[in-house]
C-alpha cells in the first residue's frame, strides 16, 4: 500500500483538539434506564437522540460495498462530508486545493466558506483528466478533489488516470461518486487497499433515490475516517434518517431495479436527441443525467421552462456553452420532455 503521513497533512488545531463526547459516545449500551441525556422520557419514535456513530447502518453499508465499518463516516448528504475534509485538513488563508473543471459546484464553494484557495484545472477534449496539468498545479496542494462521474458532463474519468494521480500525489485524493451506481463497475472502492491517501464520497441521494434524507458516506483508510470523526457534530445524522436509509438497504433489490429502469430510459433519451436535428452533440453518459448541445441553450431552456419542463442551463459552465443538462425522469417525465423539445422552433 502507498503509505502517506495522514497526521502530517491534518491542521494542528484539529490534530490537538479534544473532540466532544456525547452521552450515547459514553455509554453504549441498548439496554437500561437512561438518565443520562437530557431527553425527554416520554415515548415517541424520536425522543432519544440517534447513535452518533450510526453503527447499524455502517455495518450494512460496508456489507454492501465490501468494505470494513471503520472505513466509513456518515454525514448530513455528502456535501458534509466534504466540508469535513476541508475542515479537517486545509488551513485557512493558507492550504490549497486542486480541482477540475467543468465539475460539481460545491468544490468551489465549500473552499470559498473555508478559506482555502482552489485551483481548478481544465478537463481534455474529451472531459477527461489532463493529468499533467493536474499534477504541475499540485505540488503543495493539501488535495485534489476529482469527481467520476462528472458533474455536469456525464462521463466516468479514465481510471489508469486517476491510479496515476494517487501514485504521483502525496496529499489527499477525493473522488466523488456520487453517480456511480449509475455506472458498470467503475468505482475506486478496489483501489482502497492500495492506496491510503485515497477518499471516496458516496450519497444516498442519487441512485438511492433519497435526497430527502441527507445520507452521504465517505469511504477511506480508517485513519482518515479517525480524523474526520473527531469533527464530525456529534448528532450530525437524524434518526428518522438512520432508519429509513436502513430500510432502503434491505430492499437493495428495488434499487437495482430503479437503476435498470433509469438505465433503459438514459437510453431512450440519448437515442432521441441524437436524431434532433436542433441538437449538435450529446455528450457520453455514465451517470443518471445527460449532457447535451444545442445551438443556443438560453432560448431551448426558456421554452422547455414554458411549457413546464425544467432541465438545467450549463451554458455558463467551463467548455459547456450551450449545453443542457437533462435528468434522466420516470418514462412519463421523460415522453413529455421529448414531446415538448419536439415543437421547439427556433
Ligand atoms: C448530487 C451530487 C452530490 C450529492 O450531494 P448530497 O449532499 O449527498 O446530496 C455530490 N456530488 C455530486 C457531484 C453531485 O452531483
Amino acid at each position: 500500500m502507498k503509505e502517506i503521513n495522514i497526521e502530517a497533512l491534518t491542521r494542528d488545531n484539529v490534530r490537538r483538539l479534544t473532540p466532544y463526547s456525547s452521552a450515547r459516545d459514553e455509554f453504549t449500551g441498548a439496554e437500561g434506564v437512561f438518565l443520562d441525556a437530557n431527553e425527554n422520557p416520554f415515548p415517541s419514535k424520536v425522543n432519544r437522540y440517534p447513535d452518533p456513530q450510526q453503527r447499524e447502518l455502517k455495518s450494512k453499508f460496508a456489507d454492501l460495498r465490501g468494505v470494513l465499518k471503520d472505513q466509513l463516516i456518515i454525514g448530513n448528504g455528502s456535501d458534509e462530508i466534504l466540508d469535513l475534509v476541508f475542515r479537517a485538513f486545509c488551513e485557512p488563508g493558507k492550504d490549497f486545493v486542486v480541482t477540475i473543471k467543468p465539475s460539481y459546484g460545491m468544490y468551489k464553494v465549500l473552499a470559498n466558506i473555508n478559506d482555502v484557495k482552489l485551483s481548478e484545472v481544465a478537463l481534455d477534449h474529451n472531459f477527461d483528466l489532463d493529468v499533467d496539468a493536474i499534477l504541475d498545479v499540485s505540488e503543495g496542494a493539501k488535495m485534489i478533489i476529482l469527481c467520476s462521474p462528472n458533474n455536469p458532463t456525464g462521463n466516468l474519468l479514465n481510471k489508469d488516470r486517476i491510479i496515476e494521480i494517487l501514485d504521483k500525489f502525496n496529499g489527499l485524493v477525493v473522488v466523488d461518486e456520487a453517480y456511480i451506481d449509475f455506472a458498470d463497475n467503475a468505482s475506486m472502492l478496489d483501489e482502497l487497499r492500495n492506496y491510503q491517501n485515497l477518499m471516496i464520497s458516496q450519497t444516498f441521494s442519487k441512485a438511492f433515490g433519497m435526497a430527502g434524507i441527507r445520507v452521504g458516506v465517505g469511504i477511506a483508510h480508517e485513519q482518515i475516517i479517525n480524523i474526520l470523526n473527531r469533527i464530525k457534530p456529534p448528532y450530525n445524522v437524524n434518526g428518522i434518517s438512520q432508519e429509513m436509509a436502513l430500510n432502503r438497504l434491505a430492499r437493495i433489490e428495488k434499487v437495482a431495479s430503479e437503476i435498470t429502469q433509469l438505465k433503459l430510459e438514459r437510453s431512450r433519451l440519448i437515442n432521441f436527441l441524437e436524431h434532433q436535428d436542433a441538437v449538435i452533440q450529446v455528450y457520453p453518459t455514465d451517470a443518471n443525467f445527460v449532457l447535451f448541445q444545442v445551438s443556443d441553450a438560453n432560448k431551448y431552456y426558456d421554452r422547455l421552462v414554458e411549457n413546464g419542463v425544467i432541465v438545467r442551463n450549463r451554458t455558463s459552465a467551463y467548455g459547456c456553452e450551450n449545453c443542457l443538462r437533462l435528468s434522466i425522469g420516470t418514462k412519463e417525465e421523460n415522453n413529455r420532455f421529448m414531446e415538448v423539445f419536439d415543437t421547439i422552433n427556433l
